[in-house]
């Protein structure tokens, strides 16, 4: 792990920028109510001279550091939010708050992007505006929406946006990035098969919602590889079949629950549809009725051709050419800054957070995998994060006299 053109000043924060990230960590807090780590993150902006806004999406931040006369800006986003799971590991930063834990390495992402708002307030060198984001509610909340609800690119106009995650598996501190589709959309659904409850020694004087929502679920196994193009990806996965209370009683009702990824709109207009006639006539033909609900959550993540080619750039020079695979393999992971890029061109990249090795005694025994029990951010990922943000922003807003 290596930054080819090493900024100083970075290095020299470093223990401090980790000792946030620590203090982070040991203080999580779930989607919408990061009212600690909101005044951590403002009132270190604030302590070092960066205005700020707060409150879109709640609990969000955003930091404004301007310099030269340029109206051009650029938007960098960190997620702020932890998990509602318990920690296992029992290193002196673990988590304070039981039943919550920054298991995803959201308290990463907001030292990288501090540290870089640190440096580039006080070298500015560049012509423009940086909007560091530091949105709430990344895991399930959706709060990149909510903070675009609340005006955040008609306060902040900005060109483009730039989100960064921590990918444990890939070598620390090396890049991953593929333009086009890159993370997949995630949308959920509730499946209500309507029959008719029966003494279960007479099955003739009901209609059986087991048997249909059996059916129901079996044939939507053909729509991926019946219906959807063989060269396209998706996942239609039933999590949850719940029905009856008694081995004698035919239940009045059945309810299917699960979900649905891909890389496209139209594959999940595709899906949805299927899905749809699929139960309808399927409870039709045994004079049953279905109650369907399906709920779009995120966006697939796209990123466009012209920043990624531009962020890839950069990362080339922060870390060197072998350390970055362009070429990244897309993952049905979802993730909301996917609305973002909707909104703004802009490019969203992985950084290798190793596999695990960079963990304190104390450490759990699991896996150092995202939303793993044992879960660390790995710390030396923090001068790299924070080097490829500042170069990023630098090389944005170059100034052009
Ligand atoms: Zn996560
Ligand atoms: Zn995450």
């Amino acid at each position: 792990m290596q930054i080819l053109d090493p900024i100083d000043p970075i290095l020299a924060f470093h223990s401090e920028i980790q000792q946030i990230r620590r203090d982070i960590h040991a203080h999580p807090e779930l989607c919408f109510e990061e009212h600690r780590t909101s005044d951590v993150v403002a009132g270190k902006l604030q302590e070092w001279g960066i205005p700020v806004i707060r409150g879109l999406g709640t609990t969000g931040v955003v930091g404004i550091i301007k310099h030269g006369s340029s109206s051009r800006a650029i938007g960098l986003r960190a997620d702020i939010d932890a998990l509602p799971m318990q920690e296992i590991n029992n290193f002196a930063h673990t988590s304070k708050h039981e039943g919550k834990m920054h298991a995803c390495g959201h308290d990463g992402h907001i030292a990288m992007l501090l540290g870089a708002a640190h440096y580039l307030s006080r070298h500015p060198v560049f012509d423009g505006t940086v909007y560091v984001i530091f949105q709430p509610a990344e895991e399930g909340g959706g709060g990149a929406k909510r903070m675009m609800d609340d005006g955040l690119f008609e306060q902040c106009p900005m060109d483009a946006v730039f989100g960064m995650h921590n990918w444990p598996g890939a070598a620390a501190g090396s890049f991953g990035v593929t333009a086009g589709p890159m993370m997949a959309s995630s949308n959920e659904f509730e499946v209500i098969v309507k029959g008719k409850g029966a003494h279960a020694a007479q099955p003739h004087k009901g209609i059986d919602p087991i048997i249909v929502a059996i059916q129901i679920a079996q044939s939507w196994q053909t729509i991926i590889s019946r219906n959807a193009s063989p060269l396209e990806s998706a996942v239609l996965s039933v999590t949850q079949i719940h029905s009856g209370s008694a081995t004698n009683v035919i239940p009045d009702d059945a309810t299917l629950i699960g979900t649905v990824r891909g890389f496209s709109t139209e594959m999940i207009d595709l899906i949805e549809s299927r899905m749809q006639k699929i139960a309808e006539h399927t409870a039709a033909a045994f004079d049953a009725q279905v109650d369907f609900k399906f709920k779009r959550n995120y966006p697939p993540l796209i990123n466009h051709a012209r920043e990624t080619a531009f962020a890839t750039e950069v990362m080339r020079s922060v870390v060197g050419e072998a350390q970055v695979n362009d070429k990244v393999e897309p993952t049905m992971g979802a993730e909301d800054f996917a609305f973002m890029l909707q909104a703004k061109p802009g490019c969203y990249v992985f950084l290798g957070n190793g596999d695990g090795e960079h963990r304190e005694m104390g450490h759990g025994l699991g896996p150092c995998n995202l939303h793993n029990p044992s879960y660390d951010f790995n710390d030396d990922l923090l001068p790299i994060g924070a080097t490829y943000w500042v170069r990023l922003a630098e090389a944005y807003l170059k100034k052009t006299i």
